[in-house]
């Protein structure tokens, strides 16, 4: 069993397999810009988002323990104790995420159980799929083996990015290197993977046969791993380059960004570079434009923040220099200017006091606990319609109609 805390990370990670799949000499870049920071002394720091994720894997990891009876209830509340004194981001809404996804994984388990009764389940089992990756390894949180079928379920505790179990290839890795390793007990021929991630009330499922896995690791992973081991292949910015650690400052999206921006459309829809005419832009140039403008304002955000970050750490950029950005007063002692305005001011205690505000839901509902805030404040809880935004076709939110479709349907029942 591999300690959530004690991951580390490979060249080419499972993590990171979206990316070197798609950007195939990204890995490399990024090891040699981590050389560098290295190389000045810098060191990565964890950030809060991955620490809390850390801990709620171990919490998780210690539940699923205790009701797969692999430690006792009386071992189990010690380390629960110790775990709820220890780690500051315990509180009632890891309670509540993490018991939405052990329930989901003991469901799995009572089920495989019932088709196989000597299923095994492994938490936090290393995974070695480096047949197809080299150095390839990872751990995967759960993994249920039952004749033929192998089950993989991943919690994902962040609630920034929503992540989809369909053709993952972080759970494809995982799923690989679990078949190498069980395979010649279990026969595996199906597979199934699912991700929890309970904080964006998502659990989703992809299932795939073992022969398509092993079609997928032999012709698209083994030859893209060995280019990206070798750092060989062309720069291919995208969604991917998202948790890239060269984002900024990487030059293909910069040069892609760029010509973007510039871009005007030929008269068959295709993107080239050339003067604009007509004045306007159509619909169909206009819809074109939405599918690049989040990853252009990404990009510039990226920059932005890189750049500051260089300045603060006395690199120069010709033409720009650093200044105090806008700031507040702010009132260095409270009690005494309290004091003071009473008596000089002229002014109540009711005239210095702002008027008391209840605290956002989900600040109270992580007080509270997320099933408990459900429960008590049921019906006093309402979610309003959300404003509008265009966004793309894939998105799975159901589309709402425009003003204008409304009102045609409003025509057509009347004529009707
Ligand atoms: S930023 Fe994007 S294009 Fe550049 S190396 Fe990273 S993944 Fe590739």
């Amino acid at each position: 069993m591999t300690s959530h805390s004690e991951r580390t990370h490979a060249l080419l990670s499972a993590s990171g397999s979206k990316r070197w799949l798609t950007c195939t000499p990204s890995a490399r870049a990024e090891g040699l810009y981590m050389q560098e920071l290295s190389n000045q002394g810098i060191t990565e720091q964890e950030s809060p988002f991955a620490e809390e994720g850390t801990q709620a894997h171990e919490y998780s990891e210690i539940i699923l323990e205790r009701e797969l009876g692999t430690i006792t209830k009386a071992q189990a509340t010690r380390r629960i104790n110790k775990f709820k004194k220890e780690k500051q981001y315990y509180g009632p809404e890891m309670e509540d995420m993490v018991e939405v996804y052990t329930d989901f994984v003991m469901e799995r388990v009572n089920a495989a159980r019932l088709e196989t009764p000597d299923a095994l389940v492994l938490i936090e089992q290393r995974l070695d799929f480096s047949q197809w990756v080299p150095e390839g390894f990872g751990t995967g949180d759960v993994l249920i083996v039952r004749d033929g079928v192998l089950e993989i379920i991943d919690l994902k505790y962040g609630k920034g990015v929503a992540v989809d179990a369909y053709e993952n290839p972080q759970l494809k890795l995982y799923a690989l290197g679990a078949i190498a390793a069980h395979d010649v007990l279990y026969d595996i021929q199906e597979v199934r993977m699912t991700i929890v991630q309970p904080r964006l009330d998502s659990i989703s499922t992809f299932e795939v046969s073992a022969e398509d896995l092993y079609k997928w690791a032999n012709e698209v992973v083994k030859p893209k791993a060995e280019m990206a081991d070798n750092g060989d292949g062309d720069y291919e910015p995208g969604e991917h380059c998202r948790f890239c650690k060269i984002k900024s400052t990487c030059r293909a999206r910069a040069d892609e960004a760029l010509e973007t921006a510039k871009a005007e459309f030929a008269d068959d829809g295709s993107l080239e570079v050339k003067t604009p005419e007509p004045a306007t832009l159509s619909d169909d140039e206009l819809a074109e434009i939405l599918f690049v403008v989040d990853d252009i304002e990404k990009w510039c955000k990226d920059i932005k923040a890189y750049a500051l970050e260089q300045a603060l750490n006395g690199t120069s950029y010709e033409g720009f220099k650093l200044v105090e950005g806008r700031s507040n007063r702010v009132i260095t002692d409270e009690a005494k200017a309290i004091n003071l305005l009473l008596e000089k001011g002229g002014v109540g205690e009711d005239d210095l006091y702002a008027p008391r505000k209840l605290e956002t839901i989900t600040n109270l509902e992580k007080k509270v606990g997320k099933k408990a805030f459900a429960e008590i404040l049921e019906g006093v809880v309402i979610k309003p319609p959300g404003k509008p935004v265009l966004v793309t076709e894939d998105d799975k939110r159901p589309a709402i109609q425009s003003a204008e479709s409304a009102a045609n349907d409003f025509d057509d029942e009347l004529l009707s």
